[in-house]
Order: structure tokens, then sequence, then C-alpha cells
């Protein structure tokens, strides 16, 4: 394959959705791939939507997840500006060109104009679309409606009768006919390019070589062909790549799940994960193996494995694949990922000292066999925190076990045996427990779940020897006392 330039260009107009964040990652697996080069340009012609937080958030998203680019905004390159704001001076000539060769003409018609013509053609169950009113106006017909105030928007010719084939690298061959098109604006009244214009012209003159992007985007496709034709560019190679839909077959939204990169983000998904999880949606490797680093995936990727048929994205594939990544982390990146869940949760402080951290971070430990997202963290190591011990009221089996009548012995006991100790670790716990056992006569449930619930209210939970060890001599002695005065 010749030089790979492929771009992925998102309108800052909402933060980057997992339909985006797929597109570019597919952008930049192939341009990897071939040792291409990869370019981000931001199209923010929609200027009521647009802001630069939108865009920051974007490239955060990005780099967050690995993505890195060869070329455009904030690094630069030979085709910048890589802001299409920024690149009006740039359309001008086109603009002139295809006015001067009749390929587009000035419509002065008001929205209410246009509205009343679609609603008639809807009326007679017809596509709606523009049908030319100001294709032929005389140049004295323009200056009245000029000198009436109307500010004209710039339309596309679009020739008649013709067959318009794309040969999508994902879809095969797609066919529209041009006459279902209709004439359709180019650049809006206030001298802004819409969106069809403007990305063809960066395209050619970016030398993007393979456009690979949503299918939402397929039938904006015959319109753009049109413009690479009448302004003599020669054509990139597109390719489509299916939607995504939830799990019940409609399409991925808000109802389903978390729709933006940040918000699995700070849920605590590693990008990792989610990279290897977004490869997995609409493209398929070779073998069996679901679990891909990035140069892997990029080494591996090809267009002729992204499927036609839509991507359905599975949230519990997607847990089962972060909590798989989870566990392979070194324990003091997973402790990282877990703090701020656990700050917000009012469990650990603002500022953590450093012994606090160590502790901190033998509790993660307890969890991240368990942990499928870091936000799951506070659930899972509650336990840990606070002085008193309130019993689970949906668990049964802990308030039998509570009622028992050896129980109040077994927590004396312990305590008893905790005086002794020189030193509180898992292996001292262990031995006072089977201490306790043999001088008490107790063992299995009635010991160690007893131990477990006079601690914790709960009858699961971490590790027992880890969780007396992890709450120290104060805390455990603490939580007994207070069941104890309970019973
Ligand atoms: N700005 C468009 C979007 O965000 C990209 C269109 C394209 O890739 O051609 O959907
Ligand atoms: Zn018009």
């Amino acid at each position: 394959m010749g030089q790979v330039r492929v771009r992925f260009a998102p309108s800052p107009t909402g933060p980057l959705h997992i339909g985006g964040a797929r597109s570019a990652l597919f952008n930049w697996l192939f341009a990897r791939h071939y040792g291409g080069t990869m370019i981000i340009r931001v199209e923010d012609t929609d200027l009521d939507r647009s802001t630069v937080e939108y865009e920051s958030m974007i490239l955060d998203s990005l780099r967050w997840l690995g993505l890195d680019w060869d070329e455009g905004i904030e690094v630069g390159g030979p085709h910048g500006p890589y802001r299409q704001r920024e690149r009006l001076e740039a359309y001008r000539p086109y603009i002139e060109k295809l006015v001067d060769e009749g390929k587009a003409y000035l419509c002065y018609c008001s929205e209410e104009e246009l509205e009343e013509e679609r609603a008639a053609l809807m009326a007679k169950g017809e596509m709606p679309r523009y049908l030319g009113r100001c294709s032929k106006l005389t140049e004295k017909e323009r200056n009245e409606l000029c000198a009436a105030g109307r500010k004209p928007a710039l339309r596309f010719r679009v020739p008649a009768g013709k067959l318009l084939v794309v040969d999508d690298l994902v879809r095969g061959r797609v066919e529209f006919e041009s006459d279902g098109i209709g004439d359709y604006i180019i650049v809006k009244s206030d001298g802004i390019p819409t969106y069809n214009f403007a990305v063809v012209l960066d395209d050619a003159l970016m030398g993007i070589t393979h456009i690979l992007r949503g299918e939402e985007h397929l039938s904006n496709t015959p319109r753009q062909l049109l413009l690479y034709e009448a302004l003599g560019f020669s054509v990139p190679l597109f390719g489509h790549i299916s939607l995504i839909l939830g799990e019940d077959r409609s399409k991925m939204s808000k109802r389903h799940g978390a729709t933006s990169v940040v918000q699995y983000r700070e849920q605590g998904y590693l990008p990792e994960a989610l990279v290897n999880f977004l490869a997995l949606l609409g493209w398929s490797p070779e073998g069996e193996e679901e679990i891909f680093n990035s140069d892997e995936l990029a080494r591996q990727f090809s267009l002729e494995r992204v499927s036609k048929s839509p991507a359905v994205f599975n949230f519990e594939k997607l847990k089962w694949m972060n909590a798989y990544y989870i566990r392979q982390a070194s324990l003091d990146r997973i402790t990282g990922l877990c703090l701020p869940h656990l700050q917000q949760a009012g469990l650990v402080e603002e500022r953590v000292p450093k012994e606090r951290l160590a502790w901190l971070t033998r509790v993660v430990a307890t969890a991240q066999e368990k942990l499928e997202y870091a936000e799951q963290i506070t659930g899972l190591v509650k336990v840990f925190f606070g002085e008193t011990v309130e019993l689970c009221d949906t668990d049964e089996e802990a308030a039998q076990v509570l009622a028992l009548e050896t129980t109040p012995a077994v927590i004396k006991a312990l305590m008893a045996e905790a005086r002794s100790f020189t030193e509180w670790d898992e292996d001292t716990v262990r031995k006072a427990l089977k201490e306790v056992g043999k001088k008490l006569n107790i063992k299995g449930k009635a010991l160690f779940m007893a131990v477990r619930v006079a601690v914790s209210g709960q009858s699961h939970g971490p590790d027992l020897n880890a969780l007396l060890a992890l709450l120290g001599p104060d805390l455990a002695a603490k939580r007994l006392s207070y069941t104890l005065s309970k019973l």
C-alpha cells in the first residue's frame, strides 16, 4: 500500500462519544498498521454548538486512550491550520472556482420558503429537497433580492441523472442517484462553509487517502463525491464502519449507559481495556484470543475483518475485560485509580499521609481481584472504615450467627487473646483465632463467621485474617466491644 494518510475529524459539540472513539481508534490502527500518518482535524463550523472546552475534552480523551497523532491540531504540520474555522481563507479560491464555472449559485430563499417547500413535498410523499428555485435567477432578480435585504447562501448545483457509486471498503458497492439529492448549501449565509463542503476541501488539501468513519456519514458521501468531481480532486477511498447498538439493538444512547469516554474514565475503566474493547466492536481478530494491547491490535488490524453488520455494545464484556486489566495492573496503579472514589465517598482524606497510603494500598489489594471498575471500590472496602459495626439488615446469615449462644464468648476470648499480641498481622490473627477455637472447643462457622460478623456486620467480605490485620488492634477491639455491647 502507498503512503497512508488518515484522519479523525471530530466536531467539538460534545465530549468524545464511544462511537467517535472507535472511529478514531480504527483510523489510528490503520495508520499504525501501514506506517502511515494519523491526522486530527477539528470540524468546528457549527458556530452555535462548538466550544473550545469540548475540543480540549476530546483531545484529552484521545490522549488518555493512547491514540497519538502525527499531524494536526496542537502538533501542527504542513497542511495547517487544522481547525476549520481558521481555514476560511483557504476555502475561498475553491468557492470562487465553483461560482465562476456555474457549479454553484446564490440562493436567497428564506427559512419559511424552504420550510414550505419541504412540507409540500412531504405531503406528496416525496423526499424533501431543494427544487432549485434560485438556480436560474437573472442578475436583475438577484440584485432585487439583495436590495430587499436577503442574505444569500451558496448552493451546489447537483448534476441531473447521475449514478454515484461508492466502492466502500467495508460495505462494498453502494449506489446513489443524484436526482434524489437536490442542490445543497455549501456556504451558509453567514459565510461559513457547511460540513459537506469543508470536509471535502480539507480531506483533499490534506492528502487524505482513506476516509474511515461511522456509517451515519454514508448518506453524505454522494454529496461529497460530487464535490470532488466538480473541483477536480482525486477521490480518496471510503470505509464506513457500522453503527454501535445497545443490547436491545437500538442505536446506542444514554439510555443504555455511559456513552462518552470521559464517563468511562471517571468510573474507573482503564484506557487499555477500553481500547481493546472498542477494537472488537466491529473488527474481529483471526483467532479466538480477545485480549490485545494496542501494538498487537495495530499489527493484526485489517479492514477486511471489519464487519458490515452493526456491533452490539456488551457492558458485561467490557466489565469482564476491564476486570482482567485491573488484575494485571500494578497494585499502586489500581490504588491511584481507586483513591479519588474513596475520597469522594468521604472514606479517605484529601491529603493522604504516606503511612495511610501504605495501609490503603493493602486495603485495595483485598479487592483488586474482584474489582470490575474503580468506582466499585467503595462498596468493596467500606468494611475497613469506621469504629462501629452496623448489621447489614438483608444479611440473614449474619443475624443468625450473631444470635448464637456461643458468640459472646468467642468475642470475649478473641479480645483477651489479642491483648497479649506484640504484633498484629495476619499470622498472629490466624493463630489467635485458632487458640480461641481450641479454648472454647468451637470451630467452623460458629467461630470464624461469628468473628467476621462481629467486626464487620456482614457474613461475606474480604479474607478474615486480612480484614482483622488491616483493621489493626484498636479498630478491631473497638468493633468487637461495640458488637458485644449490643448483644
Ligand atoms: N465532524 C464529523 C463528525 O464529528 C466527522 C465527519 C467525517 O469524518 O467525515 O461526525
Ligand atoms: Zn433559493
